[in-house]
């Protein structure tokens, strides 16, 4: 290489961190094709990092400042914004307050260049079908454009038929989406807490930008749910990981170490894209932060679980057990 060309990259490179180009412009749209989901040159894309915490318990993540910091420090490349939907309290009591954290993780991942994830937070969504029609309407019309963008219509569904309830419900929403964006990638949550892969494969949604939920946590799961999976695959379904765990699937626990290497050889094998749970300081396995912990950003590795310094280094380093 001449000398002055390798000084001109050399130059740039050290700029490279303060522009905004990062895998999305690389990567352009994601789409489905086979069992694979792949950008806009036609090649698979895996992208990796956390997901958000229910939005009405932890809203104080859901801000410019933690997207910028997990981008910065952490590599993510996939954020994921859970709207809160639960009989208690979130998005159906406050809606205003709860959209406006969505929006703000959603406009920090644009200005991140890194994929997010609008994540209908729910386990009863087939109850709540109006509301989620209004919600990802009013989210293609703002975000339809932006390649960022992946809709997840359904986090959870719990012991209900994938053909009988989650697929017309998914139909409903998904038919609302298309008439703002015909084209953004969207991810439907399959029965039994997103396990029911195979269901889904069987009587897939007729779209041609749909994939499938695939949950586990790996102080609970493991070839079990990874022969449904690989069933899934076989069957020729696109499959994300929006969701997963390192410890047990109540959220707590130890780090399974042993299981999560298991795991992570099968993500890797069949190239997924991953979202670990969950940004928050909760008192529990699951959670990234120590609960005393009351930052939103610039945390050191003193202020991690022993689940956030492992995903820190999985995800900056490709570190794994
Ligand atoms: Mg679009």
């Amino acid at each position: 290489m001449k000398p002055l060309l390798a000084l001109t990259l050399g130059f740039l490179g050290l700029f490279s961190a303060t522009l905004s180009a990062g895998v999305v412009t690389e990567n352009g749209r994601l789409r489905v094709e086979g069992n694979r989901i792949v950008g806009s040159h036609g090649d698979p894309v895996a992208v990796a990092g956390v997901s958000h915490f229910w939005s009405q318990w932890m809203g104080q993540y859901y801000t410019r400042e933690t997207v910028d910091w997990l981008v910065e420090d952490w590599n993510i490349t996939l954020t994921r914004a859970a709207l809160g939907v639960h009989p208690d309290e979130g998005y159906q009591q406050s809606p205003q307050r709860e959209f406006k954290k969505v929006q703000a993780v959603v406009d920090a991942a644009i200005a991140n260049d890194v994929y997010v994830l609008i994540d209908w937070h729910d386990h009863h969504a087939e109850n709540n079908l109006s509301d989620a029609i209004a919600f990802f309407t009013v989210m293609a019309q703002i975000y339809g454009d932006q390649p960022h963008v992946i809709y997840e219509i359904y986090n959870e569904p719990l012991k209900v038929s994938w053909s009988k309830v989650v697929k017309p419900y998914a139909e409903k929403v998904i038919e609302a989406i298309r008439k703002h964006d015909p084209d953004n990638l969207i991810v439907v949550g399959t029965p039994y807490w997103s396990q029911r892969v195979d269901e889904a494969a069987a009587d897939p949604i007729d779209d041609p930008n749909v994939a499938y939920s695939l949950h586990f946590y790996a102080g609970t799961h493991g070839d079990d749910l990874r022969a449904r999976a690989t069933q899934a695959l076989e069957m020729g379904v696109a499959l994300m990981v929006t969701e997963w765990g390192t410890v047990n699937a109540n959220g707590d626990g130890d780090l399974a170490y042993d299981s999560v290497a298991e795991w992570m050889d099968f993500i890797a094998t069949n190239q997924l894209s991953h979202a670990a749970w969950a940004v928050s300081n909760k008192n529990e396995g699951a959670a990234i932060l120590k609960p005393h912990v009351t930052t939103i950003s610039g945390w050191t590795e003193d202020d991690l679980t022993e689940s956030g310094l492992f995903l820190r280094n999985l995800l900056r380093e490709g570190v794994r057990p």
